[in-house]
């Protein structure tokens, strides 16, 4: 019936400009009305379509809204200009806490794979990662939900899965999941080691990649390579940590 695929259409295109406001800088109207079909909405889908290599039509096509309903990452895919963080930290030497756990797992196996996702850029670079247990640690992780002190809102399950803020002073570096996500070790649910990796890339100052390949590609892939970075990742790592000493 007609009336079925209007309510269905305004559906998604209101998820269509949740996420391009959320990813890709969409200006939030103060009406808070919605205007679907402006230039800026339209060269905004064009961004994401070239983005993740679809055909750039600015139409919401299903392959489009098939991308835009993928779970991933909630760094914006686009710079967001308010934000006056460093793009590096200035030191080799780049310290960690965990502070709120998730009840997904055990907390041995939590530190092992978040361990784990450390020395994956460890391995790659010249960066060192010490833990902390008290004090203030460059990158302060915790597992939160919905609203949780930051100006990013957690939206429950799937969606957005982690953010991570790029290196800085206070919340610089810190890097938040989304505890309304079944964090797991495997290929079920969330694999944490995964998207751990990937946010910490985020804590030393990576951008997102358009190669899927990446480590840094936003949308979440739970199989990847047994050293999850690709020659990309490595290259940028070392490019960005080059000059220090
Ligand atoms: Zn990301
Ligand atoms: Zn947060």
């Amino acid at each position: 019936c007609v009336c079925v695929c209007v309510v269905i259409s305004i559906m998604l295109a209101c998820m269509a400009v949740e996420y391009l406001q959320k990813f890709y800088n969409l200006p939030k109207k103060p009406s808070g009305r919605i205007r679907r079909s402006g230039p800026s909405f339209t060269s905004k889908v064009k961004d994401m379509q070239s983005f993740f290599g679809l055909n750039a039509t600015g139409v919401l096509d299903s392959e489009t809204l098939e991308v835009m309903r993928s779970p991933r990452c909630g760094v914006p895919d686009v710079e967001e200009y308010s934000n006056a963080q460093g793009t590096r930290w200035n030191k080799n030497i780049i310290t960690y806490r965990y502070l709120l756990y998730t009840r997904d797992l055990p907390r041995s196996t939590v530190d092992f794979l978040l361990e784990t996702a450390f020395r994956v850029w460890a391995r790659a670079s010249s960066l060192t990662f010490v833990r902390m247990h008290s004090h203030n640690a460059d990158i302060m992780v915790e597992f939160v939900t919905s609203d949780h002190g930051d100006l990013y809102p957690f939206d429950g399950p799937r969606g957005t899965l982690a953010h991570a803020f790029g290196p800085g002073l206070g919340v610089g570096g810190d890097t938040h999941f989304d505890d309304d996500e079944r964090w797991t070790t495997g290929k079920t649910g969330f694999n944490l080691h995964v998207v751990a990796a990937h946010e910490f890339g985020h804590a030393l100052g990576l951008k997102h990649s358009r190669n899927p390949e990446s480590l840094m590609y936003p949308t979440y892939k739970s199989s990847r390579g047994a050293s999850l970075l690709a020659s990309e990742d490595v290259a940028n790592i070392n490019t960005l940590y080059s000059k220090l000493l």
